[in-house]
């Protein structure tokens, strides 16, 4: 088991296996002026399930892949089967998008993947292609169908809130979890990348707490949901008869630093060492110089060790080398 300097164990591993997208984001990628890795800048599976075999040893249990779209690369079945087949890890996860979902799922659930977390900021057709700009609600929508029939559960689905493109759709996201057992969660926007996202996301920044108020003035009162562990950053609740529950993961107003338990490995084989600053261990350096598994597992112990003590998004610090779509959320 790794715990870093602040006493926090490490064992959640997010893995990026690509730094593009079909869909564009406003708070995420910007329509143009990102560069993208190329093939050969990409770790390569067998890379990946280096690092992950690593991870693994290091005791790492948990894995959740993320991009990007994770969709969008070639080899992403075989990335999942791989990753679920390392000893010692207990799953794999992937937060997707869901557009390209309905075409790979079921050989995604048959290579070991557990669950997805769907990212649906809104119901509202014409809103959804304001804020996440390619793709259709209608896709993504099929992409949350395929996930409930290839048995990937419990379906969780992010909303990023956003001031004037989806604030006012957080009571019908939240409705959902009356009929259907769905965790439904709101995200607050972070500003990552120091270009024209993180204005976004600081123009448009809505607390979770106004969010709140918002489902509980039409929907009636949340009542809170036992944590089910410290490291999980969604503070959980239920609407009065609810299946699901509704989630609030507050990054700005309420952060969880102190509770963080995870590491991420960037498409281009960077440990990142915090979502919110710039350190950065080039692994794939090891790797492409003859490292094997146990110099990559030195390399993840020193990103573990040097890990920042949380984010200073309050004294206007964050990362400014990688957008969102970079590092993965
Ligand atoms: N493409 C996939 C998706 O959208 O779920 C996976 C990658 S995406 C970068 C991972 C998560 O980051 C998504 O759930 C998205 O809601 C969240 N996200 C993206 N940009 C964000 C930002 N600026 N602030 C907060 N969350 C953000
Ligand atoms: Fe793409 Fe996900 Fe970023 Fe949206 S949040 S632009 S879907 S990577």
């Amino acid at each position: 088991m790794l715990t870093d300097r602040f006493g926090r164990t490490i064992d959640y591993l997010r893995l990026s296996v690509i730094d593009h997208c079909n869909l564009r984001c406003v708070y995420c990628m910007p329509l143009s002026g990102l560069r993208h890795s190329t093939g050969k800048e990409l770790l390569t599976p067998d890379e990946i399930e280096c690092v992950v075999r690593a991870a693994a040893d290091a005791g790492f249990r948990r894995v959740r892949i993320t991009g990007g779209e994770p969709t969008l690369r070639a080899e992403l079945v075989e990335i999942v089967w791989r990753v679920a087949a390392v000893p010692g890890i207990e799953e794999v996860a992937m937060t997707t998008n869901g557009v390209l979902l309905p075409r790979m799922v079921d050989d995604l659930a048959d290579a070991g993947l557990k669950r997805v977390n769907l990212h649906i900021d809104t119901l509202d057709p014409e809103r959804f292609k304001r804020l996440m700009r390619f793709g259709t609600l209608r896709e993504a929508w099929a992409g949350l169908e395929s996930a409930i029939r290839a048995g990937l559960k419990p379906i969780k689905i992010n909303a990023v809130i956003t001031r004037g493109y989806n604030d006012m759709d957080v009571v019908d996201l939240a409705e959902l979890t009356i009929e259907n057992d769905w965790h439904v969660r709101f995200i607050e926007l972070m500003p990552l990348g120091g270009g024209e996202c993180a204005q976004v996301a600081r123009d448009k920044f809505v607390s979770s707490a106004e969010t709140r108020g918002r489902i509980e003035a039409e929907l009636g009162v949340l009542t809170p949901v036992p944590r089910r562990s410290l490291s999980d950053e969604s503070i959980n609740f239920k609407l009065p008869g609810a299946r699901g529950e509704v989630g609030f993961i507050s990054p700005v107003s309420e952060p969880y630093c102190d509770g963080c338990n995870r590491m991420r490995l960037t498409a281009d084989g960077k440990f990142h060492l915090c979502l919110l600053h710039d350190d950065e261990l080039d692994v794939r350096k090891v790797l492409r110089s003859g490292g094997g598994q146990e110099a990559v597992e030195a390399l993840l112990r020193r990103a573990v060790a040097e890990k920042p003590s949380g984010h200073q998004l309050a004294d206007g610090v964050s990362t400014l080398n990688r957008n969102m779509i970079q590092v993965g959320g």
